[in-house]
């Protein structure tokens, strides 16, 4: 059998089996060091009381004659309608929202709807699976100079205040955005997102817009969907998912919103299609996570995940707090669990291998997320207090 030549077209490491390398590399060689990882975007603390009892009883209830339940390809009513009126004020359909095991898998399902040979646009830096998805799904050639052939890096950096120049934005392209942005942790306010979208329709582009961090956004003027913007629901696609905010990453449950009135071109809509592939190659979320997802928007389960997530932004103060305190620049951290911290003129490797034998504190370099992250570093706040407060104390050694 031939090998797929999309998957011949990564370029070999990704990231954290990188990072998780050079730190099996660096134990080795220093048993005797206590590494703590700021690394990772993997949470840490346990699922809350209120939603961990829904999940047992949505285990319990299959269990039971009258409980029991089957596949339901997009996902329980209850939870899409609650989805709705939750996050979207009620403004979607139940046949608008479906629910998936996670938002990374819908980002990498997604490009199925557009096929090979699509025009991306990312921010750059960014999550890494829009880019390697991509290239897997056809949309991008091989790796030349410092990015794939077929995208459009957009640069994120200081000197534009981490928005990047809408004019890059080629005609035709989906673009992938993510806000509170993982990994520089800036979050896009309502100008900036406005014209993203006003951009996104005078070029006939799909945004898919990536909200896994919405429910840390602490200011009320902040939006946390894309969908508070007016139009967007002309030109752009949703993935969200329970992972961060109700400690689901091993769970898996997430969701995308594609309205009905998102159309291709040829004037065909997008959601039929989405419809049509959910139920073809993906059957759904698991009933036992729904069950969970549930518990976690109703009011209780949403008091849990604004004290999960607000113990998470704790953390994000004291390592944003440590860092100022020895005069790196440094944003993220007040609306989103990552801080971005700038080492200007350096390696992002170099000083990822600085702060590992220096510290003992494994972090992400910037360059891993693309071409604009060299010279940056990303402190993840997802980990235990004493683990934070500690690896704060050892930052000095830098
Ligand atoms: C963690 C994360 C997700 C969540 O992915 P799941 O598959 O739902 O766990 C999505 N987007 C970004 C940018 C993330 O960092």
């Amino acid at each position: 059998m031939r090998r797929n030549s999309y998957i011949a077209n990564l370029k070999a490491g990704y990231l954290f089996p990188e990072i998780a390398k050079r730190r099996r590399e660096f134990a080795a060689s220093h048993p005797e060091a206590k590494i703590i990882s700021l690394g990772v975007g993997n949470t840490t603390e346990p699922v809350l009381p209120h939603t961990n009892a829904g999940l047992v009883e949505g285990a319990r209830k299959l269990g039971t004659a009258e409980g029991y339940s089957g596949y339901q390809d997009e996902g329980l009513e209850q939870l899409r309608e609650k989805i709705s009126s939750v996050f979207y004020r009620g403004k979607f359909n139940i046949d608008e929202i479906f629910i998936s095991d996670g938002a990374k898998c819908d980002i990498g399902r997604l490009q199925i709807l557009f096929g090979a040979g699509t025009r991306i646009a990312v921010q750059d830096p960014s999550y890494p699976v829009y880019v390697d998805g991509s290239v897997l799904a056809g949309a991008a050639g091989g790796f030349e100079g410092a990015g794939y052939k077929g995208i459009t890096y957009l640069p994120c950096t200081a000197e534009n205040n981490f928005f990047p120049n809408l004019e890059l934005i080629p005609q035709n392209s989906l673009i992938y955005f993510c806000s509170p942005n993982n990994p520089t942790g800036a979050v896009s306010d309502r100008i900036q997102l406005t014209s993203l979208v006003n951009a996104a329709i005078s070029k006939s582009c799909i945004i898919i817009f990536d909200a896994a961090y919405s429910e840390f956004i602490r200011d009320p003027l902040l939006p946390k969907t894309i969908f508070e913007i007016d139009k967007a629901d002309t030109c752009a696609i949703e993935v969200n998912s329970f992972s961060k905010p109700a400690g689901f990453t091993g769970v898996r449950l997430g969701w995308s919103v594609v309205p009905k009135t998102l159309k291709y071109e040829s004037g065909e809509s997008v959601n039929t299609d989405w419809n049509r592939i959910a139920g073809t190659i993906f059957n759904g979320a698991s009933n036992i996570a729904q069950a969970g997802g549930l518990a976690a928007l109703d009011v209780e389960g949403l008091k849990e995940i604004r004290e999960l997530t607000n113990f998470y932004l704790g953390n994000a103060k004291l390592i944003r707090d440590a860092l100022i305190k020895l005069g790196i620049n440094c944003i993220g951290g007040d609306n989103s669990p990552y801080i971005w911290a700038h080492f200007s003129g350096r390696d992002s490797w170099e000083i990822f291998s600085q702060i590992l034998e220096k510290c003992h504190v494994v972090t992400t370099p910037g360059a891993g997320f693309g071409p604009a992250g060299q010279g940056y570093i990303r402190f993840s706040a997802f980990g235990h207090r004493a683990d934070v407060e500690e690896a704060c104390r050892r930052l000095e050694k830098l």
